[in-house]
């Protein structure tokens, strides 16, 4: 069983919620392992979602919180089922089964010593799918080391261009830090990942080992995001994979936001990819137009979360 912080600082909030005791944190999360959705997802980069998709588990709470969330509904911990560390195993088997090509640990970082539980039974248990650890990147880089074991691929966002000169990350993810704490982060991963590895997997490729860096354009940020992907090439360069995406939608209205409104024009996007063939990238993940849409955030209807017999 694992053993919970007395004093949490498992991510760079460090709010010392004593989750021990059952305390939440500023992430929402307290003593319980809760997650909302354990099922195949087909829509991640073509080497994660191979053959029939992407087992992907999603945790409940987040330590960021970006005020525009795909994925409020389980972020702020509206949606969500407390499990033990075994069922978590289970889960991972139960997706093997399915013919996941992967688990896919969405927002895992706030829970990391009961997965690390779960994923050493689950390996003496003979488990053998990667494991990609899909982050935000808002980690710090010395609790991405001591759990190293829970990622073999990191798919992680890279959201930001530095404070003060852009107020994005105070504004929207209240983390002025956020550049800061991401590329220390993203340091981390590649030190720890290595270069991007693959294998086949029912005659795919499938990535096995590596870091891919993702960028989601936001409305009115396109100079920024320029100048994000010009630093990722610049620092990274071919160590690690790029996925440009355009998928933002605007769930709600944001009256301290209103710029967050509307979709992100297509112009911006073709200007965004302009730029990236300007730096000389040829090779990146980018969406065509119809990734906008609500359809493509998954049913956070406690799929998969519990056995068959007590759904
Ligand atoms: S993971 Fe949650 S409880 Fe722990 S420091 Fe971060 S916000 Fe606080």
């Amino acid at each position: 069983m694992a053993i919970l912080p007395t004093s949490c600082n498992l991510c760079p909030r460090a709010c010392g919620a004593n989750r021990a005791a059952g305390e939440r944190g500023v992430c929402g999360a307290g003593a319980d392992l809760r997650i909302a959705r354990a099922a195949l997802h087909e829509w991640e980069e073509p080497p994660i979602s191979v053959g029939a998709g992407s087992g992907a588990v999603f945790f409940s709470n987040c330590p960021l919180r970006c005020v525009y969330c795909q994925n409020a509904q389980i972020a702020c911990g509206h949606q969500g089922t407390a499990i033990s560390e075994e069922r978590l195993t289970d889960i991972f088997f139960e997706l093997a089964g399915q013919g996941a090509a992967n688990i896919n640990l969405v927002t895992p970082g706030h829970y990391l010593p009961q997965i690390a539980v779960a994923v050493a039974a689950a390996r003496e248990r003979g488990f053998d799918l990667p494991l990609v650890f899909n982050t935000s990147s808002f980690e710090r880089a010395e609790v991405l080391r001591t759990y190293r074991d829970c990622a073999d691929v990191y798919l992680a966002d890279f959201k930001y261009w530095m404070s003060p000169a852009s107020d994005a990350a105070a504004r929207y993810s209240h983390a002025a830090d956020y550049f800061d704490v991401a590329t220390r982060a993203l340091d981390t991963m590649v030190d720890l990942a290595g270069s991007p590895r693959f294998d086949s997997f029912g005659g795919e490729e499938r990535i096995v080992g590596g870091v891919v860096v993702r960028h989601l354009l936001l409305p009115g940020r396109v100079e920024e995001s320029k100048k994000v992907m010009s630093f990722l090439w610049h620092r990274y360069g071919t160590s690690v994979l790029y996925s440009v995406m355009n998928q933002y939608t605007p769930l709600r209205a944001f009256p301290e936001a209103p710029e967050l409104d509307a979709p992100v024009p297509n112009e911006d996007y073709e200007r965004l990819l302009d730029a990236l063939d300007d730096l000389g990238m040829t090779d990146y993940f980018w969406q065509e137009g119809a990734a906008a849409k609500e359809s493509f955030i998954p049913a956070f209807d406690s799929t998969g979360v519990l056995p068959k017999d007590e759904a």
